[in-house]
């Protein structure tokens, strides 16, 4: 076991709902722990912060077991989606209050909030109350407050949720720059896959209460261990294995009865950016790598997206989305994927890396 950061078992339970996970983090790493709505996330923080207690476990934070301390003993701080200020505090009090609860000298304190105001870069806001205040603006004092109590992890669920896309991306980045001005070890729910591979050094994805794979934001998108990781993460293409020896553009020295469909639902999985579209159907591919041809697709839908264009097709009855560059030109086309980028899972487990 690591002796500095977070390592933690717990198992708990609702009526309809188990929780089983395991994980460490280490020290000063920002983790994002991400998984759909339902699958745990929250309880999995509140466990940590010790504001539920688990059936059985044990959470290690820097090398002590923690899990019969209270809340106030854990030197853990949580942030919520939902702000949580006292609306009757100025924003210089609310990120006062954990070191006035420590009995921190005035003149220290008053030191302590100069200087979380402008790592959150709220300088000026110290006489503002809350509801003066922008959701963002709101967030900055949460993350100030929550840094004060000087934690040695820092809890983060869904903060910036409530904000509008813009605003998130820039907080995010914020987030990110703090954790790295503070270093303090912190835990980060979302359930934005973007947002998580933009601020992590290590993703947690969990499904139904347990933890289906942990890595970095790339081991995570390239090398999904599982059809629901791979599909949650991004977009991709789930396609029959059988396909492959029919689709496959032979290079010297590659023997189609390589690809032997295995027994149950054997799919291979791609990303639709790994798709090369080819407008005119009679030029060949340039295309060097031993990859997999599909002929005569039908556009049936393009969605501009900005820097993309996100393109629907169907090739015998198959639904493949590709990402281009350029707007197709016509409604029959020929898509490529290289061998290289395909991923193979068996009734949903990654079969080979
Ligand atoms: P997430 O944060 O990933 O969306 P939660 O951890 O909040 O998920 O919830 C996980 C599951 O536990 C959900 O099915 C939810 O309905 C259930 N649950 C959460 N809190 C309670 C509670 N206090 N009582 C009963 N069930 C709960
Ligand atoms: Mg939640």
């Amino acid at each position: 076991m690591a002796d500095k950061g977070l390592t933690c078992t717990m198992k708990a339970s609702y009526k309809d709902f188990a929780l089983d996970t395991s994980f460490s983090i280490k020290e000063g790493e920002l983790a994002c722990i991400i998984g759909p709505s339902g699958c745990g996330k929250s309880t999995t923080l509140q466990l940590i912060a010790g504001l539920i207690t688990p059936e059985e476990g044990s959470i290690f934070l820097n090398g002590k077991d923690i899990i019969n301390e209270s809340v106030h003993e854990r030197h853990i701080a949580m942030v919520f989606q939902d702000y949580a200020l006292f609306p009757h505090m100025s924003v210089a009090q609310n990120i006062a209050y954990p070191m006035k609860l420590r009995h921190m000298p005035k003149i220290q304190r008053t030191a302590e909030v100069k200087r979380l105001l402008a790592l959150v870069s709220l300088v000026g806001y110290q006489r503002r109350k809350p509801q003066e205040l922008s959701g963002g603006e709101r967030q900055r004092v949460a993350l100030a407050r929550a840094l004060a109590s000087q934690p040695q992890l820092l809890l983060l669920d869904e903060p910036l949720s409530a904000l509008d896309a813009k605003l998130r991306k820039h907080l995010r980045t914020e987030i990110r720059r703090i954790h790295e001005e503070t270093g303090i070890t912190t835990l980060y729910v979302t359930h934005d896959q973007e947002e998580a591979l933009s601020i992590a050094d290590t993703i947690i994805v969990m499904q139904e209460g347990r933890v289906s794979q942990i890595g970095s934001g790339e081991e995570i998108y390239h090398k999904p261990n599982s059809l629901f990781v791979a599909s949650f993460m991004g977009e991709g293409n789930t396609l029959p294995y059988s396909l492959i020896p029919r689709n496959l553009a032979t290079q010297p020295g590659m023997t189609k009865e390589t690809f032997k469909p295995l027994e149950g639902e054997h799919t291979i999985f791609f990303r639709p950016e790994h798709v090369t579209m080819q407008d005119d159907v009679q030029l060949p591919l340039p295309e060097f790598f031993p990859h997999l041809e599909f002929k005569n697709a039908q556009v049936v839908g393009c969605e501009f997206q900005g820097d993309h264009f996100r393109v629907s097709l169907l090739w015998e009855g198959h639904t493949i989305i590709a990402h281009t560059l350029d707007r197709p030109r016509s409604e029959l086309v020929r898509l490529s994927v290289r061998i290289g980028k395909l991923r193979e899972f068996l009734d949903g487990q990654l079969v080979r890396n």
